[in-house]
């Protein structure tokens, strides 16, 4: 596959360089040249399928001229060991639970690809390991620091802001050791990727540390988050190969609805998609015909959606040849406040004994202002789930008391030391722990 850059001025990538470069030189993020076109015979032939040979299906098609025959199917095996079932609510709505990964969010998926593709995509020059650095403010800290883990010639720096992240998002990724380090910078979000971006830019130390970045932008973490939509649509029609279906998104950056839009550009059929937001709803105000207008986020209750500014938008775009009218004939979407957010969450567990996280609770409210529309009145929908309750057990306890129960794998953290090294909130001060 070659990729290009969605803002055309850098030159043409192969997949690994794209990897390898996380962003494009001129600032843009990586997008196919084509998006393939995969026949129907492909995509009737998943039907039978499980997770991991899905996934290796769609890699050889993509980018396997890339990698050695039967690559993905190793990797497909060790990295999606997890299922994606989708629990029915009522008879036009499905949850596609995408949180049984390691770190009980969707990013799992992403994030384990990603972590054993890369060493095949950034070659150590030197004999030096690569050196990962992200900063995150929660959940995207905690996939790429457990998919990194104990992998070989790799080490990662995972840089938080003390005090922002919630304590068990902590745990996650500063308990482990080994070759995962936890920066806990005495600062905001924004000094953690100020930081790394810093050091980036400073070519004597990319070289001396093979540098990289497992941040979203990254066409390694988009490619992965089909898998499951193409599963999703593979289980669903297996006894019904004309149903329709519409997968609604809780979105932040939006890079989950991408990766699903491009399954349907690349012929999956009769999918929609319809993106739930909180307040930060600059994507829904587009969608419904107005300027795209980036903004300062605002705090939520759902706070993995709190992007103003959302990266992927540029590929949607790109989807679209900037075709905006297209785009927005295509893809629908509203915004959920957090007072509604949070009623929902008691009306599904009242309704459907379901514990939704406040993200989902979003996507199941879009859903119902939607399925009466016309347009989707013949459509099964199928709401993400995109992360465990659990990790949200401040709101849910609030709403619903004593009906999420913490999982073995979250409880067990909850007593582990942490192992994060705190700096202030200066380059000099994490370059002197590299
Ligand atoms: C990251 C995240 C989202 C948003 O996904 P995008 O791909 O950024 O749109 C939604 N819910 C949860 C729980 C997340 O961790």
């Amino acid at each position: 596959m070659k990729l290009v850059s969605t803002r055309e001025s850098a030159p043409l990538s192969s997949f690994k360089q794209a990897v390898s470069r996380g962003m494009a030189p001129d600032g843009g993020l990586y997008m196919p040249v084509r998006v393939p076109q995969l026949k129907p015979d492909f995509w009737s032939g998943l039907r039978e399928q499980s997770i991991p040979a899905i996934a290796e299906a769609l890699f050889n098609e993509l980018i396997g001229d890339e990698f050695e025959e039967g690559y993905f199917g190793e990797l497909a095996r060790e990295a999606f060991n997890f299922d994606a079932p989708v629990v029915p609510l009522d008879d036009r709505t499905g949850v596609l639970e995408l949180f049984h990964g390691p770190t009980l969010a969707f990013k799992d998926f992403g994030a384990r690809f990603m972590a054993r593709v890369m060493p095949l995509c950034k070659v150590s020059t030197n004999g030096e390991p690569l050196t990962v650095l992200t900063a995150t403010s929660g959940d995207t800290g905690a996939a790429v620091a457990q998919g990194f883990y104990k992998v070989d010639g790799v080490r990662a720096f995972i840089l938080y802001p003390k005090g922002k992240v919630s304590p068990l998002q902590e745990r996650q990724f500063a308990t482990l050791g080994h070759n995962i380090t936890a920066v806990e910078v005495d600062g905001t979000f924004d000094d953690c990727q100020r930081i790394v971006k810093e050091v980036f830019a400073q070519d004597n130390l990319n070289k001396r540390f093979n540098l990289t970045s497992a941040n979203s932008i990254n066409i390694a973490r988009l490619i992965p988050q089909m898998v499951y939509y193409v599963a999703a649509w593979a289980e669903l029609t297996r006894d019904d190969i004309y149903r329709k279906l519409t997968f609604i998104v809780p979105s932040g950056n939006f890079g989950n609805v991408t990766a699903g839009v491009m399954a349907a550009h690349m012929g999956m059929p009769n999918v929609q998609y319809v993106t739930a937001t909180n307040a930060n709803d600059v994507v829904p105000e587009f969608l419904e015909g107005n300027a795209y207008t980036p903004r300062p986020s605002v705090a939520t209750i759902s706070n993995a959606m709190d992007v103003g500014s959302p990266s992927n938008f540029e590929r949607l775009e790109a989807l679209y040849g900037g075709n905006h009218a297209a785009l927005r004939n295509f893809l629908k979407g509203d915004r959920v406040s957090d007072a509604r957010t949070r009623e929902v969450i008691r009306e599904v567990y009242e309704q459907f004994n379901y514990a939704a996280c406040p993200h989902t609770a979003t996507g199941i409210e879009v859903w119902n202002r939607f399925k009466s529309l016309q347009r989707y009145e013949s459509d099964y929908g199928v709401v993400l789930a995109t992360a465990h309750p659990a990790k949200f057990i401040e709101v849910m306890e609030q709403e619903l008391p004593g009906a999420v129960a913490i999982p073995e794998r979250l409880a067990i953290l909850r007593d582990k030391e942490l192992k994060s090294i705190p700096i202030a909130a200066a380059a000099d001060e994490l370059i002197a722990l590299l």
